[in-house]
């Protein structure tokens, strides 16, 4: 092979491993980011439910309150009961005294399923919480996980563009100018091998006379097709 592909076909190895662990530096942040939107998305349900909560109270309080002024009306007829004079009277405040331990017999059975509602609100706020926790312990593994992988990543991707810099001084100019703006456009992939008369990169035939002029290595040539500099596979 022309030495100045052997140079490119390393270049190019390098340039697709540094493009490689940007992308990797790139995605790192995704699985934090999901983490986070967990919480926030918990949270948010957490002040939902508080939000219930808080009505649920104030109604509670309501029905207790109300509750307390009924015992006392139910009291006093109850007192009234016994000084009535008139079988008429009886019957009516009778009939009072039931309605009022009827409507607070209501109130009772409201105030405990209040009850009950609020404390099952309660222990699925706790659950949440619980879950709140748990993402952001996740969520602090995550974040060391990403400064340390991201150290490695920098440290790889330095090393690897001082050796780049090493392998570009071997290429000239004009040659350079072409890779880089291959480089742009078939996504880093600037070289191919033909494998009997076929372009590996986009799979086209090389016109014959062409493919015969590449074995020679006389030139560097370029698929038709592709534009990509092309080489000979040899086996
Ligand atoms: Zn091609």
């Amino acid at each position: 092979m022309k030495p100045e592909l052997t140079v490119l076909i390393r270049l190019q190895g390098i340039d697709l491993e540094i493009r490689k662990l940007k992308g990797e530096k790139e995605r790192l942040p995704e699985r934090l980011n999901a983490l986070l939107e967990a919480i926030d998305t918990k949270n948010e349900e957490i002040a939902q439910i508080k939000d219930k909560l808080a009505d649920l109270r104030t109604r509670k309080t309501e029905v207790e309150d109300e509750l307390e002024l009924e015992l006392e009306r139910l009291k006093k007829s109850q007192q009234k009961l016994s000084a009535v004079k008139t079988n008429k009277e009886f019957q009516a405040l009778s009939k009072e005294i039931e309605e009022i331990k009827k409507a607070n017999k209501a109130r009772e059975d409201e105030i405990l399923q209040l009850e009950e509602e609020m404390e099952s609100l309660k222990q699925e706020t706790e659950k949440l919480a619980e879950e709140v926790k748990g993402f952001e312990k996740e969520a602090q593994a995550e974040k060391k996980h990403i400064e340390e992988t991201e150290k490695e990543l920098d440290k790889k991707i330095e090393g690897l563009t001082k050796e780049r810099e090493e392998v570009v001084k071997e290429v000239k100019p004009d040659l350079m100018t072409k890779y880089r703006f291959l480089a742009e456009k078939r996504a880093g992939i600037v070289l191919a091998a033909v494998d009997d008369g076929v372009c590996s990169a986009c799979n086209m035939n090389i016109p014959p006379q062409m493919y015969n002029e590449l074995l020679r290595e006389e030139r560097i040539l370029y698929c038709p097709s592709c534009q990509r500099i092309i080489y000979a596979l040899k086996t």
